[in-house]
């Protein structure tokens, strides 16, 4: 959601009486956001503000239908647009008139509006539809976890497409209100404050409201039979987690490790600022998947991640998200590292905390397990493409980048951008490049050379200047780092990261 100026009424309707538009002057909106990792993500033409999704769903049959009102700018004058979408759409209404809409591929669909709409001006967008999501498969795999007494979205880079229509990319992010009807005796999960929930004729209403800019791959639903437990922090934020009654041997674990959201969340409130958001939370669904992913003030959770007992590591993983990916989200999908760099590098700074092994005996051990000829060092953390974007050295050698950041500067210093970052970009969009000049300004150092070196070259940092202080050490002697105690927490994070996806096969979230 970008901020605009707003031009007093009288003056907007005498800028546009003195300039006629034609027919010529109108064109259709791009299908695409301009992301090239993805160009089918995101749409061309228009900026939404706030997505009111009212939805309906039977955990029996898996239908969901929906009415969602979509309240935009338009950024061109349009003669066309699209919403990402795929389910199927029997509505279309644009400013309250019936609106043309086509099906265009997977995942497109063409809204003509019955009068073409000049730039600049407020536009709603309502979209009537119902579907099974389960059924949509776009590349052959569907997003949508169906589970045994429901269904769940939350998937990355997208899921939305599976459940309610929208500019599909975090360039674009939007404040939300999520009302869900379900059976009684069923919940519905989704982000942010639970306003209200009502019962009637044997359906009962979720009403869930984000009040800040939120991604649409970061908005979440989860149908199905949960324990809830809520309270709220020193500081009067409510927190709910959810779990599935279904978690079977998991279930401890589970509730052990998301139980310490609260904990986790004032911890990183002293590395990385004020917590962004209104509401905290986790959920734990009945999935048979095996990863995590922060989608926004209620980060999702698969049992998998509880297999082997409780692991607080991936709970400070996905809340570090909250200020690095969801309220400083990237400008486009190769900004990945400025997401799950940082995340990466809250755990090891957490092990630090509890005194498994500081930062940089991890930065040690991990510069140390991937020798020069391993893969590993050819994945470009700052760009790593489509494929790699969610592999393993993202987060690892996006860590270490981190390590030698704070090698170079101090630790005053690499605090103070820690910190200062999410400040600077709350709520908005960054890159990758946006972050070294910040930190180049923050500590008065030429960084390039080192950015250049962790995250761009496509071979193993040879020590030097860049290298972890220990790392270079380790290298000279030829002695292998030991094993931090927490590495095996941290790396029982990754084998779970798999979205089990044929496009993103390695590592995510
Ligand atoms: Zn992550």
């Amino acid at each position: 959601m970008h901020r605009r100026i707003l031009v007093p009424s009288a003056l907007a309707a005498s800028l546009v009486l003195a300039i006629p538009a034609s027919a010529a002057d109108f064109a259709a909106g791009a299908p695409g956001i301009g992301d090239p990792y993805y160009p089918a993500s995101g749409n061309g033409g228009y900026d939404v503000a706030h997505y009111d999704l009212r939805l309906k769903y039977r955990p029996a049959t898996d239908l969901l239908e929906g009415t969602a009102t979509i309240v935009a700018t338009t950024k061109q004058n349009l003669s066309r647009f699209n919403l990402d979408f795929g389910l199927a759409v029997g509505e279309v209404r644009v400013n309250g008139r019936k609106a043309a809409f086509a099906k265009r591929g997977d995942r497109e669909l063409e809204i003509t509006p019955a009068t073409p709409l000049e730039k600049g001006r407020s536009v709603s967008v309502v979209v009537r539809y119902a579907g099974k999501p389960s059924e949509l498969k776009i590349g052959g795999w569907t997003a949508w976890h169906r589970t045994p007494d429901g269904g769940v979205a939350a998937q990355e880079p997208d899921s939305a497409v599976w459940w309610f229509p929208s500019n599909d990319h975090p360039l674009d992010k939007a404040t939300y209100d999520v009302s869900v009807s379900v059976p009684d005796g069923t919940q519905a999960i989704s982000n942010g404050v639970l306003q209200s929930q009502s019962s009637r004729l044997g359906w009962t209403r979720f009403n869930w409201r984000s009040n800040k800019p939120q991604a649409s791959y970061l908005t979440t639903l989860a149908v199905g039979k949960f324990d809830i437990t809520t309270d709220k922090t020193a500081k009067g934020l409510p927190v709910l987690n959810a779990y599935s009654r279904d978690l079977g041997d998991h279930a401890g674990a589970a509730r052990a490790s998301v139980e310490r959201t609260t904990e986790v969340a004032e911890w990183l409130e002293e590395v990385f600022g004020p917590y962004p958001f209104n509401a905290l939370g986790g959920y734990v669904p009945n999935v048979t998947s095996g990863y995590a992913l922060e989608t926004q003030t209620r980060p999702f959770y698969s049992p998998r991640q509880f297999a082997n007992g409780a692991n607080v590591s991936v709970v400070v993983h996905e809340l570090a998200h909250q200020w690095y990916g969801d309220s400083v989200s990237v400008k486009g999908w190769k900004d990945i590292w400025v997401n799950e760099g940082f995340a990466r590098y809250s755990q090891w700074l957490w092990s630090e905390k509890e005194g498994e092994g500081t930062a940089q005996e991890l930065a040690d051990y991990i510069y140390a397990l991937h020798p020069a000829d391993d893969p590993f060092w050819t994945v470009k953390p700052g760009d790593p493409g489509p494929d790699k974007q969610f592999d393993i050295a993202v987060y690892d050698r996006g860590a270490l980048a981190l390590q030698a950041l704070r090698n170079e500067v101090g630790d005053e210093d690499f605090f103070a951008i820690l910190k200062g970052w999410p400040t600077v970009h709350a709520h908005g969009n960054a890159n990758v490049g946006d972050f070294v000049t910040y930190a180049e300004k923050v500590s008065g150092k030429p960084l390039a050379e080192l950015f250049d070196t962790w995250l761009y070259e496509p071979s193993k940092p040879a020590g030097a200047a860049a290298a972890p202080a220990g790392a270079a050490a380790a290298a000279r002697t030829g002695v292998r780092p030991a094993q931090p105690t927490s590495y095996r927490k941290i790396a029982a994070t990754n084998s779970v990261h798999d979205h089990g996806h044929d496009h993103h096969r390695s590592h995510g979230h």
